[in-house]
């Protein structure tokens, strides 16, 4: 084999892996070309980068990207206990493109913040008050859940994509703050899910799915039906 010829072939290599691995990177943000992208709804005085319209970036201002009240408690009064602040590139326009975002979460006494993956995003969580259990589960074949109790001060990671929660587990509220890999990290709730798709998810699938009986599937969906 002559040398040109090899070298013809580790281009043919280099370009297949190139291909590749520009395809894996679509499954996450896009790398911002420009210094600002503005997420704009009126697209008159609008340029189009990254497949989004974007504000004009002469006429941004601070404002684009500040977002102001994470510090006021949410109510966690509902059917779970817990409220979920997101700041996402909906609530802080300047973030489009950015591959970052952040939330807020209010616990009630033994409130949970349901099991739930990000599609698109690592979550970095830090506890502010209180105390959590928090945990997630590997994928297939092993399950292995991953766990531990958090308390004010403590960090904890959940990798894209799998399964997590928490659940505060003192007697007084708890609060917590997370940062995402992702500007919008998407959200999955397991139960909403399973048991709350509109249409529902035939019960005989579902019974067959969990092993349990018809009747119970019947109640859970009667549940995740009620307006939240
Ligand atoms: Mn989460």
């Amino acid at each position: 084999m002559t040398d040109c010829k090899m070298e013809f072939q580790c281009f043919v290599a280099f370009v297949i892996f190139a291909a590749l691995a520009s395809s894996l990177c679509y499954a996450y943000d896009p790398s911002p070309l420009q210094d600002i992208c503005v997420a704009i709804k009126d697209p008159s005085s609008a340029v189009m980068v990254n497949g989004k319209f974007c504000k004009d970036s002469k006429l941004a201002t601070a404002d684009d990207f500040f977002f102001t009240g994470l510090n006021i408690p949410r109510n966690p009064s509902n059917s779970v206990g817990s409220q979920v602040t997101p700041v996402f590139a909906d609530q802080l326009p300047g973030l489009n493109t950015l591959g970052v975002a952040l939330a807020r979460i209010d616990f009630a006494p033994y409130g949970l913040n349901p099991p739930h993956t990000h599609p698109r995003a690592t979550e970095i969580l830090t506890v502010l008050e209180g105390s959590l259990y928090v945990g997630f589960v590997t994928s297939d074949p092993d399950y292995r859940l991953v766990s531990k109790v958090l308390n004010k001060g403590d960090v904890f990671v959940f990798p894209i994509g799998l399964i997590h929660f928490q659940q505060n587990v003192g007697h007084t509220s708890a609060v917590a703050i997370s940062g995402f890999g992702s500007q919008s990290p998407g959200l999955i709730v397991i139960g909403n899910t399973v048991f709350g798709s509109k249409p529902p998810i035939s019960d005989d699938a579902l019974a067959k799915a969990f092993q349990v009986d018809k009747k119970v599937v019947d109640e859970i969906q009667a549940k995740f039906a009620m307006p939240k």
